[in-house]
Parts: C-alpha cells; structure tokens; sequence
C-alpha cells in the first residue's frame, strides 16, 4: 500500500524509473511510447541532458533568489528570448510555475487594466463552451469542462460562456466555413450586449482546444472577427496557449497561423518540456503602459516566479527547439502522422473525425458516424482505452466531454517533437491493436 496520492484512489499505476528518447521506463523494464508527452508536456522527450546540464549549471550558481528582492540573469534572458520570438505586440512577460496560475494572473492582469484606465466595472470574463484553463475555483470558473466541474458547481463564480467554434458538431449542413466563422464569432458580440460592454473585461479561449474537444481547431476568418469584437468594446483578448502552444502546432505560438495577436497569451507544457515545472504570461505594451502609469506593480505575485532554475530548464529547451530545427519536424511529421490515422482510421465504423494541426492530433469516438452519437457515458470507454494502450506499450491521451462537456470520448495524440516517421509507424500501429481489443472492427 502507498501512502501517495496521484489521481485515482485504486488504480494501481506502474513506476516510472527511467526516460530514453520518446519512451518511458518502468520499474519492470516495460517501454511506453510517449504518444501524448504526457499531458502535452514533454516534447524534447526524456532523456535529454542539455537540459539537465543547463538546470545543474544554474542550481550551482544560484538555485533561487526571491523576485521580492531580486531578478536574475537566467530570468531577464529566457524573458527576452520568449519576447523576440513573440506576436509582435506582445513585448512582456511574467513567469510562474503551473498552467492555472498563469489564467489566474491573465484574469487579475484584464482586471487591473480596466481599473486603472477607469473602467471599474469591467470584471466578467467571457469563457468558450467546451474548453478547459485549469483545476483552480477561477479557472474552473471560466473553463466548459463540464465533467471536471461537476462536483465543484456550487463553490464555482458566476460563468458566462459561448458556443465553441467546433466544425464536426456545429457547422450546419450547407454552411460554408466563412458562414460558420462568423455565426461562432457572432455569439461573442451578442453575450458582450446581453452583459452590458461596461461590465466586461475580456475573452478567454484556446487557439486550438486539446483536452476538453481534441484537437479542434478555428480559423482566422474566425479569430480576426473575434479580435475586431474585443476592440469595439473594449475587451482584452486572452489566448490560452498552455497546451496548444510554444511548438505543439508547428509554430512556436499556435495565434501565428491565425494572424491575429492576442493582449494576453498564457503557455506553460512544453515551455520547459518537463524538465521543470514552468509557465509564463506575455502582455501587451499598450497594457504594460497602462499599468506604469497606474499603480506601477502587478498585482500578482507567486514565491516562486521566475526561479532561476524553471528559467534555466525553459532556455535550454527553447534554444534546443530552434537549433535543432524541430518545429520543421512537427510540421512535417505531423503531416505524416495525421496520414498514417486516416489511412488506417479513416473508414473505421467508430472513428468519426481525425483533426488537429502539427504534432495536435485527435480522434474523435463515435458509436456511428451517421448520428455522431458518442458511447454511452458511464461506459468510460476513455478509460479503458488508457488503461488498454498502456498494456501495449503506448500513452496516449484519452479524455471524456467531446460533445458537451460531459459525454463523448476522444484520443488526443500529442508525442514529443523528436518522434520520427518510424516511431510513428509504431504509434500508429499500437493504437490500432488498443482499438481493435476494445471496439468491434467491420
Ligand atoms: N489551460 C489549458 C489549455 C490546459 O491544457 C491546462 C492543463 N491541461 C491548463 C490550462 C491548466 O494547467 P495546469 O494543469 O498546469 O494547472
């Protein structure tokens, strides 16, 4: 028996001991591939010890001085790597640990804009249906993760939320994709009157949504009605990039293949690929400027932002990522892998839709593709297919609450940028021995 907490009280999970390239290693010398870095985190892989040098080299020098009496050189250059290769108009940046924290300081940070430019009343966030910002009372607040917010709905705020933009389930027979865009971004603009202009303070959503829907992705006809609906009333634009960003969908920021700039832009995964526990906020200048003529400070603040040692980890991943040309690998490969599932998924009887962009990818489960009715809820068939993979060697990220937040079950794959062609071949090749165990085949 052991005394540690993970996430299930009865699952008994195998201990991890070691890491090699895209696997991991057991205690009993079982290999699993990586096929999802975890939850979207490890995207150098496991064994990379430039990373670990650089974390060692930073430990020895200073493992950590408080940002209430100091900055550090290791935290002014990841911040100045991070700002250059930015959107454009997003010229600073806090650092902190975990992914709630950062929507946590990007919700206060739209708050204490509106204040200090006189606009008190601003305080709702405007959230999407069907997304998920994190296990915090605030972040589950504005996340449409149903299933993770059904035990804490009466401690959770007030939640004002709109459709999602999700092509599979909500684009009408006949509308074309223009005409979807701007019906979904329209319900933006009608919630901002229904809650007054003056009352809101700014709109959260993942670029591209990973674990509540999978892998599911808009357009920028879409984002550029959405950014021209922030401006007119005065409502930041916050973009969640904690999964689909830094990489993951074949640019360093997912918002650069919509062309449109966030105010706000939270990351953390693969921002310090695991190695460290790492996120960051990147804001505007106009916001920035705004706050220096305010009250001078963020009124925000965690003991541990910017440890140098988190910063260290990040900079190294990051210089890895560029030097070694790996966001090439996850477009191309990506490309490849996508392929791989629809040649081998495409006709299956319960894979309804295979979507997402770069090395994001997801398959959505349906019990017919005529009805795109999903599995009986209580089934847990997300489960059992984690359960099913990792005896055949492979993670993968199953998750329920594709169609509604509650019911619908989806496989996120998200493997670490390194993955090559072959070991794609063998990602492919256990998810369908999973498949094939656990759903009937034609
Ligand atoms: N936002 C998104 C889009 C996420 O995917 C996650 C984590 N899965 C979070 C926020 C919360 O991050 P953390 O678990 O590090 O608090």
């Amino acid at each position: 028996m052991s005394c540690l907490i993970n996430r299930s009280l009865t699952f008994k999970y195998p201990v991890a001991v070691a890491g090699d390239g895209i696997y991991v290693i057991d205690k009993n010398g079982n290999r699993y591939l990586d096929g999802s870095s975890g939850a979207g985190v490890s995207c150098l892989g496991h064994s990379n010890t430039e990373v670990v040098e650089a974390m060692n080299e930073q430990a020895k020098k200073l493992s950590f001085a408080s940002t209430v009496f100091y900055t550090t050189d290791i935290a002014e250059q990841l911040a100045e790597e991070l700002v250059s290769r930015a959107p454009a108009g997003l010229r600073h940046v806090s650092m902190g640990n975990g992914g709630s924290e950062q929507v946590e300081n990007a919700m206060k940070l739209a708050r204490q804009y509106h204040v200090d430019t006189g606009n008190a009343d601003k305080s709702i966030i405007i959230g999407r249906e069907y997304s998920y910002h994190g296990m915090t009372i605030g972040t589950l607040g504005v996340s449409g993760h149903y299933q993770r917010r059904e035990l804490y709905e009466p401690m959770l705020p007030d939640s004002f939320k709109i459709p999602p933009y999700f092509e599979y389930r909500h684009k009408a027979e006949g509308e074309s994709i223009y005409e979807y865009s701007m019906r979904a971004a329209g319900y933006l603009e009608e919630k901002i009157l229904q809650l007054g202009e003056k009352n809101v303070a700014a709109f959260i959503c993942e670029p591209v949504v990973a674990a509540t829907t999978g892998a599911v992705a808009a357009n920028s006809t879409y984002f550029k009605r959405i950014r021209e609906i922030c401006d007119q009333y005065n409502v930041l634009l916050i973009f969640d990039e904690i999964f689909c960003g830094m990489g993951r969908t074949g640019t360093l920021y997912a918002c650069e293949q919509e062309g449109v700039e966030p105010d706000i832009l939270v990351m953390a995964k693969g921002l310090g690929a695991g190695y460290q526990p790492i996120s960051a906020m990147l804001f505007s200048e106009r916001i920035y400027q705004e706050l220096l003529n305010g009250r001078g400070y963020l009124m925000l603040g965690h003991t541990y932002m910017s440890h140098p040692v988190t910063c260290a980890a990040a900079l190294a991943v990051q210089n890895i990522i560029h030097r070694d040309n790996l966001l090439e690998n996850v477009r191309s490969t990506g490309a490849y892998l996508k392929q791989r599932l629809i040649t081998t998924f495409g006709d299956h009887p319960n894979i309804g839709d295979i979507r997402g962009r770069g090395l994001l990818l997801g398959l959505e489960l349906v019990v017919d593709k005529q009805s795109k009715k999903p599995f009986d809820r209580e089934k847990q068939l997300w489960k059992e297919i984690q359960t099913c993979a990792m005896n055949h060697g492979l993670m993968c990220y199953p998750n329920q609450g594709t169609v509604d937040g509650k019911s619908g079950d989806h496989i996120l794959l998200a493997p670490p940028y390194i993955i090559n062609e072959k070991e794609c071949d063998e990602l492919v090749s256990k998810l369908e021995m999973t498949l094939n165990e656990l759903i009937a085949t034609p």
